[in-house]
């Protein structure tokens, strides 16, 4: 299968670039490397061999011993942000440190949700996490972050999601619900009509959409015209999760990012009292609306949303808070690895000839999420990286 990570598109220009940034040299794992241990999701005890980058069991005997530990498929980051801060974009060399961030913390897989900044220059880089990029966000005048998105009308929605879905790695990104400052509360962005022909479009483009959400409203022209995925997914009811499993839409929760909910009312409740309320009442309710859809088999993967408010590097938190959600610790953790791996593309976890991205960890994050936080080794691309 083609990898959906490289570049689609060749347009990546020196002007992207850093200034300090320099292709990988080849040969960095010239010689074999070997590691043992548990190797997950199967957690059989194995022998791992990584020769030009790829994962081999045939025992070769120079393989020089790098760490013996509980093998992990490379983390996943499922929705953040490389590019973006709470202002809009960010300058090459600041992006190439969130890239970093992540990729110190074992997320070797990034789906980017949204950004203001062309990161295709991280293609190139063979230090860098694998991207999958969405391109920019696509959201109503005023009605979202300032400096993220293309703020457009939704007549022009399916023009503006071909266009992203083009320059994008397959991925396009809409913001489903925001503040609309005479309701005075949250509410759709976009008419059912415009949904249907974005999908449509998206879909013809080879490209698959997701949508913030925060309440209810929004959600059933979203998922009835055909959506992908959700991101946060708090005003989800049971009703519409039915129609997520029937039709395979998955949910990234960003359950850390929910923790902020609070912040925003209070900061909204002098003008807008009607929208404070409602996102405490978001809140409150969160862990029995994502546990609903865990329990009815919704497919819910880890994303930190870093990049807008939150910090990158937090993959690890991420799951630990997903586990508080009543996710076991083995689907907690899938969602941040072997299963988002397999969502987003890369069906390639660990089997033999695969390539070599994966996390080592001292002790069986299985028994102990809070190894997560504490890497011993990190591969990516058969070389070790941190
Ligand atoms: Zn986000």
């Amino acid at each position: 299968m083609t990898d959906p990570t490289s570049p689609r598109t060749t347009r990546t220009s020196s002007a992207h670039r850093p200034p300090s940034a320099t292709r990988t040299p080849p040969g960095t794992t010239a010689g074999a490397l070997r590691f043992r241990g548990p190797v997950l999701p199967d957690g059989e005890s194995r022998d791992l061999y990584v020769v030009d980058g790829r994962v081999t069991y045939e025992p070769v005997a120079s393989a020089e011993l790098v760490a013996e530990g509980w093998v992990v498929p490379g983390l996943v980051d499922a929705h953040c942000h490389i590019g973006l801060d709470a202002h809009g974009a960010v300058p090459p060399d600041v992006q190439e440190q969130q890239a970093i961030t992540d990729r110190d913390a074992g997320a070797l897989l990034l789906r980017d949700c949204g950004s203001a900044a062309d990161t295709s220059w991280v293609h190139d880089r063979d230090d860098l996490p694998r991207l999958i990029r969405a391109g920019r966000h696509l959201a109503r005048p005023r009605r979202y972050i300032r400096n993220f998105a293309h703020e457009i009308e939704p007549e022009e929605l399916p023009a503006y999601v071909a266009q992203e879905a083009e320059r994008g790695d397959g991925w396009v990104k809409i913001v489903g619900d925001w503040i609309e400052r005479e309701a005075g509360d949250l509410t759709p962005s976009w008419t059912r009509e415009s949904l249907d022909a974005a999908m449509r479009t998206a879909h013809e483009h080879g490209a698959r959409v997701t949508a913030h959400v925060f309440g209810e409203a929004a959600l059933p022209d979203l998922i009835g015209s055909g959506i992908d995925c959700i991101e946060h997914g708090t005003g989800l009811s049971l009703d519409l999760i039915e129609q997520m499993v029937a039709h395979d839409v998955a949910l990234v929760p960003t359950v850390k990012q929910l923790d902020n909910f609070p912040n925003y009312a209070e900061a909204g409740r002098a003008r807008f009292p009607a929208y404070a309320d409602h996102m405490l009442a978001l809140h409150r309710t969160r862990r029995e609306v994502i546990g609903a859809a865990y329990d009815a088999g919704v497919p819910i993967y880890a994303g930190t949303d870093a990049g807008g408010v939150l910090p990158h590097g937090l993959i690890g938190q991420e799951v630990m808070e997903l586990a508080t959600y009543g996710l076991s610790p083995r689907d907690a953790l899938g969602a941040a690895s072997w299963r988002a791996r397999s969502w987003l593309g890369l069906d390639d976890n660990l089997a033999e000839g695969t390539t070599a991205d994966f996390v080592v960890f001292d002790s069986n994050p299985l028994e102990d999420l809070t190894v997560l936080g504490r890497p011993s080794r990190i591969v990516l691309r058969g070389a070790v990286v941190g």
